[in-house]
């Protein structure tokens, strides 16, 4: 099984790491980032916790630039949203990514805003915080998705345990098998896994 947002391994998954983020983003390492030109950007994202450190204009200038970036050198972006889902969807709309370069990673929002994403080309990541029922209505509304669980800990054990619960889950709800949501991922993700 694939999990294609975490924090913790690279063996069959995105390791996602967060310097890009609005908490830790720093010019120089994006400049280092822009040199070193990894095939997957990201996370990077809007987080409204941070607006009093990071104003909201700031962290949509930068985030602008990394999508404009992704898209100009066929790169893969990992969205990260806390709160900014209407700006989120300003900025994507503006850059008009590449279809299926970007994951917006622990998707929690609405099937209004899943069905926006759906006509972009954006990917929904479902973690382990989704219920069955609001899976079952967000992937109705964006078939384009995949699995994650954002995990940060150590333990081998417990990742495997929730990749596979989320797995689990998302097959109940659509009414799959596991190996027919594992195909759907790596269909739909493709840039970010060849
Ligand atoms: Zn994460």
């Amino acid at each position: 099984m694939f999990d294609f947002h975490n924090h913790f391994t690279d063996k069959s998954a995105i390791l996602c790491p967060a310097d890009l983020l609005p908490k830790y983003y720093t010019e120089q390492r994006w400049e280092e980032l822009k040199r070193l030109m990894p095939k997957h950007l990201g996370e990077a994202g809007l987080d409204k916790r941070f607006f009093n450190t990071v104003s909201l204009e700031e962290q949509k200038r930068r985030l602008t630039e990394i999508l404009v970036f992704a898209k100009e050198n066929s790169l893969c972006v990992t969205l990260h949203c806390v709160q900014c889902t209407s700006h989120m969807l300003e900025v994507l709309s503006s850059v008009k990514p590449r279809f299926g370069t970007v994951i917006w990673h622990g998707f929690t929002g609405s099937a209004e805003t899943a069905a926006i994403l759906y006509k972009m080309g954006v990917i929904i990541s479902v973690g382990p915080r989704l219920s069955p029922d609001k899976i079952k209505e967000v992937l109705s509304a964006n078939s384009l998705f995949v699995v994650e669980t954002d995990y940060e800990g150590s333990s081998e054990i417990e990742h495997k345990q929730r990749l596979e619960d989320v797995y689990n889950k998302v097959a109940a709800a659509l009414g799959k098998s596991v190996s027919e949501i594992e195909e759907m991922c790596f269909e739909t993700a493709a840039a970010f896994t060849t």
